[in-house]
């Protein structure tokens, strides 16, 4: 199993809803301990390879850093879990991604923005987080994209999105269109 955090890769490419504190991201650093219990499928992942895709039903998924990001909306669609259930209110044929509702918010700059000056200007100045909604779209989208899934209660806990919904955020906006910097200067 890969040890690495992110493997020195982009550190934005975080594909939970809360990207954790520098305290944390440092504890975590320094333990090496990898969560690889995926919490949507309800299964533990350790000791699938997460640059391999072969787990992958819907044609659309790529490698990732680590076990927990690597599975499938396919898989979704077999599991039981109430996070999985959430994923139902997503009608698709062969992928997540072909799904209206989930392209309009994934392709929709003007809203993602719109959602980033909001939970800034909504939120408490000084959270860290709402810091680097406004500097990063991936981030601030994979945000967006867990609190249309799994609603508001769920948006805290770290529930990752499969691997197909993550590649379709990191190719509509790679590292070399990041040029958003927050609207609302406080
Ligand atoms: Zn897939
Ligand atoms: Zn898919």
């Amino acid at each position: 199993m890969n040890s690495d955090v992110n493997n020195g890769e982009n550190p934005w490419d975080n594909v939970f809803a809360s990207y954790p504190s520098a305290q944390r991201l440092q504890r975590y650093q320094s333990t090496k301990k990898i969560v690889t219990f995926n919490k949507v499928l309800g299964v533990d992942l350790d000791g699938r390879d997460p640059k391999a895709t072969d787990y992958c039903g819907c044609g659309n998924c790529q490698p990732m850093n680590s076990p927990v990001e690597a599975f499938c909306c396919a898989e979704i669609l077999q599991a039981s879990t109430s996070a999985a259930e959430n994923y139902t209110k997503f009608s698709y044929e062969s992928c997540l991604c072909e799904n209206e509702t989930i392209k309009n918010v994934v392709e929709n700059l003007t809203e993602l923005k719109l959602f980033i000056d909001t939970c800034k200007w909504l939120g408490n100045q000084d959270d860290e987080e709402i810091d680097l909604l406004t500097k990063n779209y991936r981030f601030a989208l994979y945000k967006k994209l867990t609190l249309l899934i799994h609603g508001p209660k769920q948006a805290n806990e770290r529930l990752p999105l499969p691997s197909c919904l993550v590649s379709f955020v990191r190719s509509t906006y790679p590292d070399e269109d990041e040029e958003y910097v927050g609207f609302l200067d406080y």
